[in-house]
């Protein structure tokens, strides 16, 4: 597995300060907390990498915990997916794959305990009474009328809620703290709430459910995490975590919180992502256009090109969004040097070689990947009639314009000079066919005579090359903030209508025939793609390109009116 070299961060220190201390007793224990309610995005996997690259640099334990205290949204199949895109990314968890619902009667023990050192009591308040007596940052809240009941009475209801005697609703369990304090979290915070609802693991033995900042801290003291690792909204609810650690004398974890990863042009919203899925804009949760770990999987992304972001976005303390195109480069970077080079053309254009022996077939000896010689050569064959990309041929050039136009000789990559002739044209007017001639001592693609040929395009032997699916990605949303939208109006306005473009038959070379599924090429001058693992058959590969050779953004900025 390729690991990229750790960079130091402000939380490497303060791990490298408690391990100088021996606070923890030398140990790094960290974990990923996802609530399976959808699939994990590439936010999450910054998490992952953060959390399971300290466990692995400081020879430490990592868990992957699912935080599955809420009852109505968790399904099975997020577990699944999570499972399987955390042990790709390479967080190794070992047999740890844990679940906060399995903690639920210890949980229930501790609120027990707070109720009877008279830390924690039962009230009746509607959820919009509650509101009005929390006061706002500037005024203090108001105590509770149910503030005040004795621990047995307190300790009987608690039970009772436990038991089921209770409707969803009719109260909850809060903490006593202060409904003065200036930290708003701390005015006496729900602990427990009544839900008569099955849960994905305990059915029906529960309904009463944990809120997550009672829930969380005891699932990683329980766990005897070192360091809690979390996103920077949770800072105001370091004093909460740490106060119920401290009520109940237990085993106690140090919080630290990071600046979440934003990403442009995508959204990592998982309310959003659901959406996008349920109301069909995207195919699915992979749809190679969404911002999810396997969405990115089958567009063609690596792990270790996730990983090596993960690395060079690195952790900081301050929110911002990270432009896309720097994702794009870690897959970018890799496929240039692990991809192999193949020829395929998207949009043909057919071209005849006039003195080209009618039945006569070339193999060409292409070079496989120019920065690898061990990656060798392959053949290809070449023929009397090829396809060549519309777009490389013009009968009228623009200035500069070194590829196919009349008159002017261009070199087709691995095989011969030709210089175009005439054209024919379809009744509208179109190019429907290029004549050309060859150069026969040019064999290979360079003059004997040394004469500079500026332009080289690529090209498939029209007999020999075999059709097959293509699929072009751009970014999801034209808007590098989707969410920067007047008031009345959804981020989905933002959407970019040409996010996919299918073409039904490019023309490849023969030797992408053999591309199995999940096979990671070049096609020259188009792009990395990716043989897609769920539509590919053997044989007939369907390809999604993962990026394009160079980075396109510079120049999208400016073509699109809305991006900014
Ligand atoms: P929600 O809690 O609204 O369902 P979430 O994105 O926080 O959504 P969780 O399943 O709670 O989802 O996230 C699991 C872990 O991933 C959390 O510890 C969280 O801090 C981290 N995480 C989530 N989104 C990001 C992000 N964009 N960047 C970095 N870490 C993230
Ligand atoms: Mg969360």
């Amino acid at each position: 597995m390729e690991i990229p070299e750790p960079k130091s961060n402000f939380i490497r220190e303060i791990i490298d300060a408690d391990l100088a201390s021996g606070k923890f007793g030398g140990r790094v224990h960290t974990r990923f907390p996802p609530e399976p309610n959808g699939y994990l995005h590439i936010g999450h996997a910054k998490s992952i990498c953060l959390n399971s690259g300290l466990a692995r640099d400081y020879k430490g334990k990592f868990n992957l915990r699912f935080d599955d205290t809420n009852p109505s949204k968790e399904e099975q199949e997020y577990v699944d997916s999570i499972v399987e895109d955390v042990k790709w990314l390479g967080g190794d968890f070992e047999d740890r794959i844990l679940f906060a619902s399995d903690y639920f009667q210890a949980m229930y023990d501790w609120a027990m305990k707070l109720v009877k050192d008279g830390k924690a009591y039962v009230c009746d308040l509607t959820p919009e009474e509650m509101r009005r007596h929390r006061g706002t940052p500037s005024e203090p809240g108001k105590d509770s009328p149910f503030r005040s009941r004795s621990i047995e009475e307190n300790a009987a209801l608690f039970e009772r809620m436990r038991k089921g005697e209770l409707p969803d609703g009719s109260c909850v369990l809060r903490a006593k703290i202060d409904m003065a304090h200036p930290n708003l979290t701390m005015r006496d915070p729900v602990m427990y709430r009544i839900l008569h609802a099955d849960h994905h693991r305990q059915g029906k033995a529960w309904c009463i459910y944990p809120m997550y900042d009672w829930a969380h801290g005891l699932e990683d003291s329980i766990e005897r995490v070192t360091h809690s690792i979390c996103t920077l909204e949770f800072e105001n609810h370091r004093p909460l975590y740490d106060w119920f650690l401290d009520a109940l004398g237990i085993y106690h974890p140090q919080q630290i919180e990071f600046a979440r990863l934003n990403l442009s042009n995508t959204v990592l919203s998982k309310r959003k992502l659901l959406e996008l899925v349920r109301d069909n804009h995207v195919s699915g949760w992979d749809d190679p256009r969404m911002p999810t770990i396997s969405g990115l999987r089958r567009r063609g992304y690596t792990a270790s090109s996730i990983r090596a972001f993960c690395a060079d976005i690195g952790v900081a303390r301050f929110n911002s969004i990270v432009d896309i195109w720097v994702l794009e480069n870690a897959i970018r970077n890799e496929l240039n040097r692990t991809a192999p080079r193949f020829m395929a053309v998207l949009r043909p254009l057919k071209i005849v070689i006039d003195n080209y022996p009618q039945d006569q077939v070339e193999e060409m000896e292409a070079v496989n990947n120019p920065g690898d010689p061990e990656a060798g050569t392959r053949k290809v064959p070449f023929s009397r009639e090829l396809y060549i990309e519309q777009d490389d041929f013009k009968e009228v050039p623009p200035p500069k314009f070194f590829r196919m136009t009349p008159g002017q000789e261009v070199r087709l990559r691995s095989a011969y000079i030709v210089r175009c002739g005439s054209v024919v044209k379809d009744a509208a007017g179109n190019v429907t066919e290029v004549h050309c001639t060859y150069d026969p001592a040019t064999r290979g693609g360079d003059a004997p005579d040394g004469r500079k040929i500026k332009g080289t395009i690529h090209w498939v032997s029209a007999a020999h090359a075999f059709p097959a699916r293509v699929r072009l990605y751009d970014a999801l949303f034209t808007k590098r903030d989707p969410d920067d939208v007047e008031e009345g109006h959804d981020y989905k306005e933002n959407m970019n209508p040409g996010s996919l473009e299918v073409i039904d038959s490019a023309y490849c070379e023969p030797a992408l025939k053999d591309a199995a599924a999940g096979t990671r090429v070049q096609f020259e001058r188009l792009g990395y793609f990716f043989a897609d693992p769920k539509d590919s058959g053997p044989g007939a590969p369907v390809f999604n390109r993962t990026v394009t050779l160079k980075d396109t953004w510079a120049k999208i900025a400016q073509k699109k009116p809305s991006a900014k």
